[in-house]
């Protein structure tokens, strides 16, 4: 076809497919063993997949109120208070969203105008830098610190301006899977008082953490709370991550800047679904065995791979474990992840594209969150090399 009109100028230049759509394909296209893009190969709950389709069955198949509906957002805020004493309302403080990325974009488009800056942790989940572009703002990056992937404060202090409008967090972390602390979330604190910066929080993997720590979401601090978007998903916690669904909270005030967004990017979000997961959560609070289940998958993949030539700092929450290839190869981690995929038949995530000027620590990421049979099958390819 001819290309016209021939004078588009991308507003993502820079952008290209993202690195979880390529690897899932090359592992496809060379019949690899896929612990790149994170997903969990296990079933959703029986009961819950049986509540969807009652809902379906009974008719409930139109749109959702834009909010969400709402025995959805009262048990999410019951549980809120439950697990982290924060008190939100259920009509004023939170919005079903059709997944987490969604429910970033939104927040963004809601906070960023031309020429706010945004701080950025570096390494990245990719769809942040995008839609701050897309906004018209400006990322200013602050890398993680080597080895244990922790958040320098007096770097963040260091970048901190009259134009830093929102500063993004990301806990437990995707793709390096570490923690933010109590400490962290104190130094924080401290950092945006008295400045009128908005925090985007993306804890999507709350309920996936190791080890006996537990996870600091910011709305534990009042005074992050106060000036903070949470962003959750329920993908990552019922293995459903094919559903998109997940929802934020906000004050008031944020909110209802939020909707005025959400409304003209979705609207709202799948009606059964959100009956089913208002129900069930209800019923069921099986979402406190996750990271007892999660390492246990953690522990497995680790121990396979103990004698390989790979190294590793075991991950302190999410699903995924970086391992360090440095002892095998020189070559830089996109290449190497690609020839893995292709001659030993095990794709994962390469870490350098989450940085905005690649930085290669020789560090690959293997999701855990599958079968033991499919991570013992993973770890013998590795244990070759
Ligand atoms: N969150 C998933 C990951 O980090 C990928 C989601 C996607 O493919 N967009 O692997």
């Amino acid at each position: 076809m001819p290309k016209y009109p021939n004078n588009i100028s991308s507003k993502l230049p820079k952008v290209g497919t993202t690195i979880f759509t390529v690897m899932s394909a090359l592992a496809n296209e060379h019949k690899a063993i896929n612990l790149s893009q994170g997903f969990p190969n296990f079933d959703v709950n029986p009961k819950l997949v049986s509540l969807v389709n009652q809902k379906m069955k009974s008719g409930l198949n139109q749109y959702a109120p834009m909010q969400g509906v709402p025995q959805l957002r009262e048990v999410l805020c019951e549980k809120m208070e439950k697990l982290y004493g924060a008190k939100y309302h259920p009509d004023k403080e939170i919005n079903i969203t059709s997944g987490g990325t969604q429910a970033i974009y939104s927040a963004l488009t809601a906070i960023v105008r031309e020429g706010d800056e945004v701080i950025v942790i570096e390494p990245a989940y990719d769809c942040y830098v995008p839609a701050i572009e897309l906004n018209g703002g400006i990322s200013i990056y602050v890398q993680l610190k080597s080895p244990h992937h922790k958040i320098d404060w007096n770097d963040v202090k260091r970048v901190m301006s009259s134009h830093t409008k929102v500063i993004m967090i990301n806990t437990p972390h995707n793709p390096m899977g570490s923690v933010m602390t109590a400490d962290d979330m104190k130094q924080l604190e401290k950092l945006v008082k008295g400045t009128n910066i908005i925090i985007i929080s993306d804890e999507v993997y709350e309920h996936i953490i190791f080890d006996g720590l537990k996870h600091e979401s910011v709305c534990k601090y009042p005074r992050l709370a106060e000036r903070s978007f949470i962003i959750y998903s329920f993908g990552k916690t019922y293995h459903a991550t094919g559903w998109k669904i997940g929802y934020c909270f906000a004050p008031e005030n944020l909110m209802s800047e939020f909707r005025k967004v959400h409304q003209f990017i979705v609207f709202c979000s799948n009606t059964p679904i959100q009956y089913a997961l208002a129900d069930y959560i209800k019923e069921c609070d099986d979402y406190n065995e996750l990271s007892e289940f999660y390492q246990e998958k953690r522990d497995f993949f680790l121990k396979q791979i103990k004698d390989s030539r790979f190294k590793f700092i075991p991950a302190s929450g999410s699903y995924f474990q970086l391992l360090n290839y440095s002892a095998i190869t020189n070559e830089k981690d996109t290449d190497y992840a690609i020839r893995l995929t292709k001659e030993n038949g095990v794709a994962s995530i390469p870490t350098s594209v989450f940085y905005h000027k690649p930085i290669d620590n020789k560090l690959l990421r293997f999701c855990f969150a599958k079968t033991d049979d499919i991570l013992k099958k993973a770890a013998e390819k590795l244990c070759k090399i």
